[in-house]
């Protein structure tokens, strides 16, 4: 026999439909070729794969579930990003603006190139601490909902 009809044997085996005597003959060929024998190795690969994908068909319901959870989640973890990013974006834009505008120009008043930077560094702060009660609220509230 050819290698081409051994692989057409590879495939029955993998679906168990040899007879014995088939078999001995697959495996007695398997011994002597090596092209045979990675063919082997790569159907049983793609026949393990299949099954686990077949396994997954009759939980659907539950893979459902599984990615909206994710997706809400995602949803709102890009929302945080988003608001994060253009809160940072609009205050580096202020803060290069006001470097470039007030703080580097000499005729602008000491009390104006100072007061800005500060009010600026305060109201940071205050909404990063904000920002922050509200995350540790949030974490409490998915606690409540576990525990009830
Ligand atoms: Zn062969």
């Amino acid at each position: 026999m050819k290698c081409e009809q051994y692989q057409k044997l590879i495939m029955g085996y993998i679906d168990g439909e040899l007879t014995e005597s088939e078999i001995r003959e697959l495996m007695d060929h398997l011994k002597v070729c090596e092209e045979c024998r990675r063919e082997m190795r790569q159907f049983k690969i793609l026949n393990a794969v299949t099954d686990i994908s077949s396994f997954q068909t009759p939980e659907d319901k539950f893979w459902e579930g599984y990615w909206s959870g994710i997706y809400n989640k995602m949803e709102r973890r890009l929302g945080w990003i988003l608001v994060t990013g253009g809160l940072i974006l609009l205050m580096s834009g202020a803060l290069f603006w006001l470097c470039s505008q007030v703080l580097l120009n000499p005729s602008e008043p000491i009390w104006v190139r100072v007061g800005i930077p500060l009010t600026m560094i305060g109201t940071a702060v205050l909404l990063i601490s904000v920002c922050r009660e509200r995350v540790r609220a949030y974490r409490f509230e998915r606690y409540k909902d576990v525990r009830r």
